[in-house]
This record gives structure tokens, sequence and C-alpha cells, in this order.
């Protein structure tokens, strides 16, 4: 534990005028005030506070602020009163630990639709005094650096609160340091996997990159320093948690990112700012539209900086940072920084010239217009959040997400069970499409169905870390579901033709001899076209020598596709007949949720169509009908082929797209005759296009939805008898 003489030395370094006999008395108090108590971690309590203090030095703060640190928890947790420390350490002081004990107790993501008033109370106080604020984030931050000692079960909501409303509050007030370890440790806490997974790849990029942080920095240096300018050049890692935003933002992974790197210029002037920056710019080639100049415009929290990226030494893309000394004092400590020029009258001049107070200042102003803590939400914290929405659950429970999210992204946050069986939502009590943005404020309902799977889609239409991951698991698991659907079909008519009878006990026992833990294993195995499903059924049965040979290759040669109208074939692919065999064939109903089915694109199959299926690995089965010309593209792999038959629900009919080749007169009005045929017969034109079209005929090439091979050939047929129509075809792809 720090001793009493070492922090009023840490003080003494920056303020040699500070109070010393004050600090010591503050010190002894608050010591004896918190007497044995202890914290979590064993340590007597008093270490706390102390440490508190010892960041505020690192901060370069003023008496007041010290003592406040050192006294923060004790009218809270000790006999200690306001009183008391007005008369020992003054009313300044005495304030200063009054609102940090006020906004101690407040629960900023409690459950209840208490944040907007939380919040606003949170903000009074800081707005009094804003070292309150610099005392409230320093004793967060030893909180969050302490946080493995709190009990398993309150870490996660100390570090969101953290994550949601402290490090950005220090963001806004311009503490760049603070923020980024704010957001790190939560970070850490609330996603450990994601937070490892970056630090490995950072240590292997290290590992990599050996010298080539030295290196950048010394070419960097030498190429300043040649031009006349005294400067320090400094190059750093990117934190985690910046580094996952960035990943999360523009949905990349991390080998994608370009600047995990950034390198830090800092020069004694401003002129010289732009000396250094013309210097870069005429030795190596800058990226486009990244060149942002802070100096003349600088942000609302007062950050000024020059701001590029080069294709720097190496032909690496880094990302710079050119400022003088005292804009990076600001850049790094934020308001807290101007401390650096206070003199005695401590908050006063602490606050003087800081846009990041005068928009605090504002933001209370706002409030003392009276309005209510809804609308104040609406107008403020917004502000302060300028990236984040938030949102309410029906029940007033807070969501807050980052810009554009969507219903979606709500639903997931609220519970992932909820955003994967999402169907629609309710935004401010209206139905609203999920794919809507979500503005600040909005009441949002989601919708459920357990029937409901995410669609892929949805990937790409998120913005959290958390929707996406769960879609693309979700996705995962609905794609291997039907992959094992399909090879559960495969296997059992593999075991069927082979003479055996299928028993899934069996199976299981034999999954290891295939290498695969279990009977989903194989079954997706086989649907994915990764495995034989003789190869199983050898498994299984290992007497079975597989099939004869004669089924095994399909002999190469004449007469594979005899086709004629009315599609009687001969087929040499072993298990594939004219007609489906009724005891193997997989049935298929149109596209649906439990196979990996898709129609063959120009294939137009309809029910009623003998059809085949093609097995593709890792997309599944295509439909063709048999009379497919694209079929002879898989001759050579008998394997393939799939023994399909129609499947289809009589009492739902679907439509199926087919296409035709009408040619008929070109005279005035025989396009109408041609679609009020096809309409009169119930058909669906769903396109329509004229191929060619001479003096005296036209052909039009028609996509149309019928229900099955006898409706589409009934529209032919009536096609055909119109004088006008000269020929119809139907189109197999
Ligand atoms: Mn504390």
């Amino acid at each position: 534990m720090m001793r009493q003489y070492e922090l009023v030395e840490r003080v003494r370094r920056y303020n040699p005028n500070t109070d010393e006999a004050l600090l010591d008395r503050a010190y002894v108090y608050a010591m004896r005030a918190h007497g044995t108590q202890k914290r979590a971690s064993g340590d007597p309590y008093f270490s706390h506070p102390l440490e508190v203090a010892a960041i505020l030095t690192d901060l370069k703060l003023d008496d007041a602020t010290i003592v406040a640190a050192l006294l923060h928890d004790t009218i809270e947790d000790t006999e200690t009163t306001r009183e008391e420390i007005d008369r020992i350490f003054g009313p300044q002081i005495g304030a200063l630990v009054e609102g940090l004990t006020k906004i101690k107790k407040l629960d900023l993501v409690s459950k209840q639709a208490k944040q907007a008033e939380n919040l606003r109370k949170l903000l009074l106080a800081i707005a009094d005094d804003v070292r309150v604020l610099l005392v409230k984030l320093a004793d967060r931050l030893h909180n969050m650096r302490t946080l493995k000692w709190v009990p398993e079960e309150k870490r996660s909501r100390v570090a969101q609160e953290t994550l949601d409303i402290y490090a950005p509050l220090a963001g806004r007030m311009g503490m760049h340091d603070m923020r980024e370890e704010l957001e790190d440790l939560s970070f850490r806490q609330l996603s450990p996997e994601a937070y490892d997974s970056i630090r490995t790849q950072l240590q292997v990029l290290k590992e990599k990159n050996g010298e080539m942080v030295a290196a950048i920095e010394r070419e960097l240096s030498d190429a300043v320093a040649q031009k006349g300018l005294s400067a320090v050049v400094k190059g750093r890692e990117k934190r985690p948690y910046s580094i996952w935003r960035k990943m999360e933002q523009k949905s990349i992974a991390f080998e994608q990112l370009s600047d995990i790197y950034g390198f830090r210029i800092l020069v004694e002037k401003t002129e010289e700012c732009y000396a250094a920056l013309g210097v870069v710019h005429t030795k190596w080639p800058l990226v486009p539209g990244r060149f942002k100049d802070y100096i003349s415009t600088p942000k609302q929290n007062d950050y000024r900086s020059l701001h590029t990226t080069i294709v720097g030494p190496g032909r690496q893309r880094v990302e710079l940072q050119i400022r003088t000394r005292q804009m990076h004092e600001i850049a790094e400590y934020g308001i807290a920084a101007h401390a650096l020029y206070k003199d005695a009258n401590g908050a006063d001049m602490l606050t003087r010239d800081s846009s990041a107070y005068a928009w605090l200042r504002r933001t209370i102003e706002l409030l003392a217009e009276g309005s209510s803590p809804e609308e104040f939400l609406e107008h403020t914290k917004l502000e302060l959040f300028h990236d984040q929405v938030f949102c309410f659950t029906p029940k007033g429970r807070l969501i807050i997400l980052p810009r554009r999210a969507t219903p979606i992204d709500f639903a997931y946050a609220v519970h992932t069970g909820v955003g994967d069986r999402a169907v629609g939502a309710k935004v401010n009590g209206k139905i609203s499409p999920l794919v809507s943005e979500l503005q600040n404020g909005d009441e949002v309902e989601i919708i459920t169905s357990n029937a409901q799977t995410p669609p892929a889609a949805w990937e790409s239409i998120v913005v959290t870390g958390k929707a996406r991951a769960a879609i693309r698991r979700a996705t995962r698991a609905a794609v291997r579901a039907q992959y094992a659907g399909l090879g559960k079909k495969i296997v059992e008519r593999a075991v069927v033709r082979a003479g055996k009878a299928f028993s899934e006990e069996k199976l299981a026992a034999a999954a290891g001899r295939l290498a695969r833990h279990s009977l989903e294993d194989v079954y997706a195995a086989v649907g994915r076209g990764e495995m034989r499903a003789d190869d199983v059924v050898k498994a299984i049965y290992p007497e079975w020598t597989g099939p004869r040979p004669e089924e095994r290759a399909a002999p190469k040669g004449e007469g594979w596709f005899e086709l004629e109208q009315g599609q009687s074939l001969k087929f040499k692919i072993p298990g594939i007949e004219s007609d489906p065999d009724p005891k193997t064939a997989i049935p298929i109903r149109g596209i649906n949720r439990e196979l990996p089915v898709r129609f063959a694109p120009n294939g137009g199959a309809v029910p009623g169509d003998r059809i085949v299926g093609i097995l593709t690995p890792g997309e599944g089965i295509t439909v063709y009908p048999i009379q497919s010309p694209a079929l002879q593209d898989f001759e050579e792999e008998p394997e393939r082929w799939l023994d399909v038959r129609w499947d289809v629900d009589e009492n739902d009919p679907q439509r199926f797209p087919v296409q035709i080749v009408v040619v008929a007169i070109n005279e005035p009005g025989s396009l109408a005759q041609i679609a009020q045929v096809i309409g009169e017969r119930d058909g669906n034109i769903e396109n329509l296009r004229m191929s060619s079209r001479s003096a005296d005929f036209h052909r039009m090439v028609i996509d149309i939805g019928v229900y099955d091979l006898r409706h589409l050939n009934g529209i032919i047929a009536d096609l055909r008898a119109r004088p006008v129509v000269s020929s119809v075809e139907r189109v197999n792809g």
C-alpha cells in the first residue's frame, strides 16, 4: 500500500504548491474512518481510495480532487458525515464527497425505466463540479482493474455499466486513455473469448512483424528530423476493444484490418504539425480520404490533431496522428488536462476553455428547462452517446444499441432465443419491418414464433456482433440439420438397396469406424456429399461387399438419354429407373426447410415430371426433370445421382416455374390472345420476352407458374388450339 509520504511526493512532482498538511490529514482521516474494513480481495479497504487518488495523480489533478478521492467512500461506508468533512476539509471538498456519495447508488443498467432518471442525477452531480466525474471515473477504473475479486454474478453488470455509461462519458470528456482502459477491462469481462482471441492474434502479429514498429518509428523520425523538426515519434498497437469495434463496424476479420498500428508524431508548435505532415506526404503515398484536420476544426471534446494514413515504410499502411505536446495532453487526459494550467482556484480553471465542459453545461441547462426524464433521454443522453440509440422493451428495460441497429439487433440484445425466433416487430405500437432502423426512444416489442429460424440474409443486415454471431450459429445449425436430414434419407435408402434392414442403433455403433462422433455427424457428412452412402452401409455390415460391379459404374456409351415425348427412358445410372422406386426415392416437396433442395435454374421441373436429384457436395440436391439435357454433365459420376420423387401436398398446391416458347403469327392482338389463354387456364405469367420477330411471326419466351404437368400440358394444348399460335414447346434447360 502506498505510504503517506509517497502520495504527497507524487503530487509534489507536478504541483510544487501542494498543501501537504491537507493531503496528510485526508490520508490519516480516511485510513482511520475505514478502519478494519476489508475489500473483497482481502486487502484493507483503505487501499482502494488510495489507489483512486493515485490514478488521479497520474492525471495531475489538484489537491481538492486528490483529497476527495481519499474520502470518496467515507460518507457512504463509514460513520463520517458531510458536516464533519465540511468542518475538517472545507465545504468545497465536502460538496465533492457528497456528490460522489449521491452517484454511488445510481444503477445505470437497472431493469426498470430508471436509467433516464439516474443518468440525469449523474450528470447533475457532474455539472456541479466536473471533478466529481474525474474521481468517479478513477473509482470505476480501480474497481474494474480489481474486478476479479467482485462476486461473479455482479461482474458483468459492473462491466456493462462501465461500457455503456462511464467509458463513453470519459470519451465525451476527452479522456482518451481512461476511456480505452475502461473499454478493454469491460470487454474482457463481457466477451472473454473475443478478447482472448484478439490478444492472441496481436501476439502472433507481433512475433511476425518483429521490429517493424521500431523500424517505422525510426524511418519516420529520420524523415522529419532531416527537415529540421524536432519531433518524437511513437508507434503503438491498438487496444483489443478498439480493434474489435472496428471489426464489428466493418464486418471484417482480424486479418483484413489494415491499421492495427498507429503512430504519433509529437512536435512543439502548431505550425510544425503541418510541416511534419508535408514531410510525410512528400515521402510516402497517402491513402486517399483519410486526411482529417482536427486542428483547424477541433472535435467537440477539445481534441486537436492531424490525422492521415500513408503507405509507409515496407509498404505497410500506417495511421498517423500529428499534434503538439499540449494537444497531446488534452487528447490523453481531456478535461482533466485543463487542470495542468490551473492556479489556486481549482475548479474554475479546470473548466475554462473546455468545450467538453461547455457541452456538459448546455446539457444541464436543458434539464433545468423542466423536461421529463423521457424527454431528457430523447434530447441529451443521445448527444452524449452520439453513436448509440436507446430503445426500450415494453416493460421499460433500456436496450442500448449502436446507431443503425434494427429490431433484429434489439431482439438479440434482449435474448438470443428472442432473436432466433423473431418474426416481426412493433415499434411504438405499430407493426414495423424487422429491417427498419431504430430511433432513439423507440419502444420495441418483438413478435416471435417457435417455427422460425433466422434467415441467413439477416447476417448482413444487423449491426451488432452479438446478433451476427447468433445468426451465423443458428443458420449453421439449420443448414447442418438439413444436411443431416438429407443424409439420413440417403443412408436409409442405400441400406435398403443393399438388401439389409435399416437400424439407427447399428449405425450409431458404426459411427466410430467412420471417424465420426455421432449419428448426426455421419448423416451430415453423407448429406454434404463428403461420405459415400455405400461406405456407411459397409461400416454397418462389414460382410457386405458393395454394390454389384455392374451397378458400380455405368457403362459409357450410346443410348443414355433416349428421350421421347412422354418420357419413357432407358436408364443406366444405378438405382435410377424410369419410375422412382417408391421405397427408396427421396420425396421432394417443393422448396422446403427440411432438405437442402434446389431446382435446376433452367430445368423447370414440375410435379408429374420424372425427376432426379444430383448431389453436389456442400450444396445439397439439385432437382432436374429427367429430360433435362444438363444431366449429361453428370454421366460420369453415377454416385451423385439420387432417386427422388414428388411428394406434393394436394391440399396446399404450390406453383412451379416452367418455361415455354410460343411462336405466333405477327398480327395485332395475338399477344393478348396468348395471355388470355394462359390466364383462363389459371397459369401465372411470371415473365415474357419477345426473342425474335419477323414480318410474319414472333417468338416469345414465357415463364409461367403451374401446379403440375397436367396443368402445363392443358395450357400448351389450349395455346396450340388457337389459330394465331403456330407452335408451343416446353423449354428443357
Ligand atoms: Mn469507491
